[in-house]
Parts: structure tokens; C-alpha cells; sequence
């Protein structure tokens, strides 16, 4: 684990010509239109649609079960589209095999061959192309050599750690020089530790290969760290689509908000008062800037992050728990009737059952219609 680490930060730099080798710069715009997929009756993708430029790395994100792993399939043509069309560049790909497509997917588990060696498992595809062995050899070293396994070549899989096992399946999709590359949560086998190195492994070697990528992950923090454009699904829809900070400040509806943050946006019910104040439930008062489309009497949501909470103001934060962290103080706690987090840069010295006196940001307020869940707030 601590070696990964060391050699993860220390990897060697690819030369330029390393990447030449490779075949320089090759990406293709990703076109999802109205996509949808039926399995018997039951329909698990209801439209989808999404616009990937070229040499994007796009983030599909979204809880177990919401329909990731299908729309990437689809994409890689492992998996029937029921209805809509998939464009490679401009190419309609609906009824192309996989072998033709120009992709490259990296799986979660890796699938290396185990009496392979790296380099053979990395140069297998350019094999049963029929390339030959010289060939072969000159794809997969500049490959290795970007990906920090060069010395590693004459290895098997069982004598790699996990995370140069992630590597080599990564290196078996650079050597194709494919126009995509599709990951499958490919960081969920991997301990916490070893996740936050790869992440940036594969963030930098997207900004050295610049191949189009989407990736697929359940974690909004592998997403919000890793993405150009994420698309945020829920139960087979999509629920909003922009770069990560689009989303972090302005999310479409109360899933996005819920979904995208750690700890999530506090959300409190109630309405807007007659002097324009959010009145919750409970009588508490909380503040707010520009309501946007809220109307008086209507049920409303009152969303806030927790760092738009300042210690010192006149709203009451009745302390469950404090959390210190060092750089920072995690408080939970009721306010309005609901158990919301507040993080705050000081250190709080409130005991379990106080009442710690806080202020919000008016201008970081976000309200949802409660009804149809949907952002009000400009
Ligand atoms: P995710 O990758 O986001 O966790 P999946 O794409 O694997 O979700 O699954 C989406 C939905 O489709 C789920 O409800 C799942 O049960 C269903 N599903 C996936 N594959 C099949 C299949 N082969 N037959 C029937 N239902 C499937
Ligand atoms: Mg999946």
C-alpha cells in the first residue's frame, strides 16, 4: 500500500515520444440520443441523452441500480440499444460490433489473463490482430513506460498489488489507441488509500492522452475530482448534466443537491414568510436572498452547504454531536425541526445538547419546490 503510493508519486514521466509511439493525439465526440433499453417488460433506461465533445472525460454517476453500467455497455456494443441511436464521432454505431467500435473499456475486476505475463496481457489484442511480435513489443513499452510498469513486464498478475494490476488493464486498453475509453468503476476493488492515487493517475493520464473517456462510478467524489462534464443518473434518467461546479452550485433538483457533496446540503421544509423570510415548520426563521420563482404558501425545501454556516449569528443550532477534524469542525445537529451538518473552519467547543449560535449566507441559499423536488432559486 505505501509503496503503491511512493511509486505512483514518483512514476516515471513518459518522454514525447513515448506518447508519438502511441500514435499521437486520436479522440472522437460520443453522441447518446434519446437511448432507450427495455429487458422483457421491464424498461431500465427511459430516454437518455447526453453530448460528449471530443477528448472529454465524462462522468456517468449515480446510485446502484440506476442504469451506468447499461448505457456504457451500450456504448461499447456488449449490450442491444431497445431504441435511440449511439454516434461514434459521426458514425450511427447501433448495429456495429464491439471489435469495431474504436473503444477500449477497463472492467472493475481487472479480468487479466493469470498465465499471461504483463506485457503479453497488454500487447493480447494487438496478438489475435495478427500484429507481429516487433510490432507488438512497440505499442506496449511506451505504454508500460506512461503507466510506470516498465519494469514489471516479465511479471504474472499474482505477483502484481492490486493497484498495478488496475494499471495493466488500463495499459491493455492504451496499447489499442482507441478513439474512447469506457471505465467501469475501475477503483472499487481498490483500498481508500490506493482510490485517491489512481484517481489522479488516471486524471493525468487523460491530460496526457486526451483520449475521450467515460467513466462510470457510484462515488460523487471520484466524479466531482475527476470530471469535465458529469451526468448525474437516477433510476434510469438523467437528472442534470454540467461540470462539476455547475452542479456543486447550482444543482436542477432536489436528487442533484441530496447526491453531489459530503456532508450533503442540509435540507429544512417550510415556506416563505409574508416579509420574505423562510419560516420552517417549527417557527424557526432562516434567511434568504433572492427567492427566484418561490411563491408565498407554497411548500418549499430550504437547502444550504455546509459551509455557507458561519459560527456567530441569531439562528439556533441545537448541538448533537461535534466532530473536530484538525483543519476543521463537523457539527451535527437539529435546526428547523431537521437533523442537518454544519463545517466549520473553527474549532467549536459546544457540548452535546447546546446550542450553538450560527449565521447563513443568503446568497448561498438554494430552494426546491417540495412538491416536484425542482431548484427555484436563480
Ligand atoms: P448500475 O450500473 O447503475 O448499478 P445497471 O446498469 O447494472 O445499474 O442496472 C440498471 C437496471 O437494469 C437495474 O435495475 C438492473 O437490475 C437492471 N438490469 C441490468 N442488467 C439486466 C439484465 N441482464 N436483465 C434484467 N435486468 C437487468
Ligand atoms: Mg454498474
Amino acid at each position: 500500500d505505501s509503496t503503491e503510493t511512493a511509486c505512483a508519486k514518483s512514476g516515471p514521466v513518459p518522454s514525447m515520444a513515448a506518447l508519438d509511439t502511441l500514435g499521437g493525439v486520436c479522440m472522437a465526440s460520443v453522441t447518446i440520443d434519446d437511448v432507450r433499453k427495455s429487458y422483457g417488460a421491464v424498461e431500465v433506461l427511459h430516454g437518455v441523452n447526453v453530448d460528449i465533445e471530443e477528448g472529454q472525460f465524462v462522468v456517468l454517476v449515480g446510485p446502484s441500480g440506476c442504469g451506468k453500467s447499461t448505457l456504457l455497455r451500450m456504448l461499447a456494443g456488449l449490450e442491444h440499444i431497445t431504441s435511440g441511436r449511439i454516434l461514434i464521432g459521426d458514425r450511427v454505431v447501433n448495429d456495429l460490433p464491439p471489435k469495431d467500435r474504436d473503444i477500449a473499456m477497463v472492467f472493475q475486476n481487472y479480468a487479466l489473463y493469470p498465465h499471461l505475463t504483463v506485457a503479453e496481457n497488454m500487447g493480447f489484442s494487438l496478438k489475435l490482430a495478427g500484429q507481429s511480435r516487433a510490432r507488438i513489443a512497440e505499442q506496449v513499452r511506451p505504454a508500460a513506460e506512461i503507466l510506470g510498469l516498465a519494469h514489471l513486464l516479465d511479471r504474472y498478475p499474482r505477483m502484481l498489488s492490486g493497484g498495478q494490476r488496475q494499471r495493466v488493464a488500463m495499459g491493455r486498453a492504451i496499447v489499442r489507441n482507441p478513439q474512447v475509453f469506457l471505465f467501469d468503476e475501475p477503483l472499487s476493488n481498490l483500498d481508500a488509500k490506493l482510490r485517491v492515487t489512481m484517481r489522479t493517475e488516471i486524471k493525468n493520464l487523460h491530460q496526457r492522452l486526451r483520449t475521450t473517456t467515460v467513466y462510470v462510478t457510484h462515488d460523487q467524489i471520484e466524479a466531482m475530482t475527476m470530471a469535465d462534464k458529469i451526468v448525474v443518473m437516477h433510476d434510469g434518467r438523467v437528472e442534470q448534466v454540467g461540470a462539476p461546479l455547475e452542479l456543486y452550485d447550482r444543482p436542477a433538483n432536489l436528487f442533484v443537491a441530496g447526491f453531489i457533496g459530503s456532508p450533503a446540503m442540509s435540507m429544512v421544509k417550510g415556506r416563505l414568510a409574508e416579509d420574505g423570510q423562510f419560516l420552517a415548520a417549527d417557527g424557526t426563521r432562516l434567511p434568504v436572498g433572492d427567492t427566484g420563482r418561490a411563491r408565498a404558501g407554497q411548500p418549499l425545501v430550504y437547502g444550504v452547504r455546509p459551509e455557507a454556516m458561519r459560527l456567530g449569528g441569531t439562528i439556533p443550532l441545537a448541538v448533537e454531536v461535534t466532530e473536530p477534524t484538525g483543519a476543521e469542525t463537523y457539527v451535527v445537529g437539529t435546526l428547523g425541526g431537521t437533523e442537518i451538518t454544519g463545517v466549520f473552519r473553527d474549532r467549536v467547543a459546544v457540548p452535546p445538547g447546546g446550542v450553538l449560535d450560527i449565521g447563513i449566507d443568503p446568497g448561498a441559499v438554494h430552494l426546491f419546490d417540495e412538491g416536484t423536488g425542482q431548484r427555484l432559486t436563480a
